[in-house]
């Protein structure tokens, strides 16, 4: 079975490895639609039930994966093969880690000032070889979105992580996906928070 269908959704079973593996062939290809990962947490799967846009968000996304571990548990009771969460949170420290091996690039937006900026701090002392190419908070006016959507086009990173919540990341990633010129965007919930200690 290729799938566990949780609440209407079908959650592929992939695993941690694979997810940074396609990723990095993502990179490498330097495609220019933009590849949007869903890590599909119990917030995205509720408000998949009402939110037809975000339904439509999910289907499409190139990947999503199953955070949450009800979702795992779920599978296994079923005795589907979904064995493994892959969480914003772990995903963004493995592509930070394989990163830092690859010279990829990242714009963080998201998180209070404060704590995005001791994010990129983090990152700096902690991945040398990945270069942030920008960086933004996540408290912004709706007016200020388009001069925040033109400085990712500008800057092109491999990587967009997005800390804005779920599932408004995953709004905004969708909103601007033909204008933001970043290889892959992913919403990471609460990722920044963590990082930045
Ligand atoms: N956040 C933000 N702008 C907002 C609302 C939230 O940048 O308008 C940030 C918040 O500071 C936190 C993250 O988004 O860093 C949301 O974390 P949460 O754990 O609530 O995310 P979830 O796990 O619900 O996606």
């Amino acid at each position: 079975n290729q799938t566990t269908n949780i609440m209407g959704i079908p959650f592929p079973n992939i695993t941690m490895n694979q997810t940074v593996t396609i990723l990095g062939d993502v990179v490498d290809q330097r495609q220019s639609a933009l590849f949007h990962v869903i890590t599909g947490n119990p917030e995205i799967v509720m408000s998949c039930q009402k939110d037809q846009a975000l339904r439509s968000i999910v289907d499409q996304a190139g990947i999503l994966t199953a955070d949450g571990a009800g979702i795992v548990m779920v599978s296994r009771f079923r005795g589907g093969q979904l064995t493994e969460r892959v969480t914003g949170c772990d995903l963004l420290f493995r592509l930070l880690e394989e990163g830092s091996q690859k010279n990829w690039s990242f714009y963080m937006l998201g998180a209070e000032e404060s704590v995005n900026k001791r994010a990129v701090e983090v990152i700096a002392q902690n991945y040398p070889g990945v270069v942030v190419r920008g960086r933004q908070h996540g408290f912004f006016t709706t007016d200020e979105e388009q001069s925040i959507v033109e400085e990712i086009h500008e800057v092109q990173p491999d990587f967009l992580i997005v800390a804005l919540g779920a599932p408004n990341a995953e709004h905004w990633i969708n909103k601007y996906r033909h204008q933001l010129n970043a290889r892959v965007a992913i919403g990471v919930g609460g990722s920044l928070d963590i990082l930045a200690g």
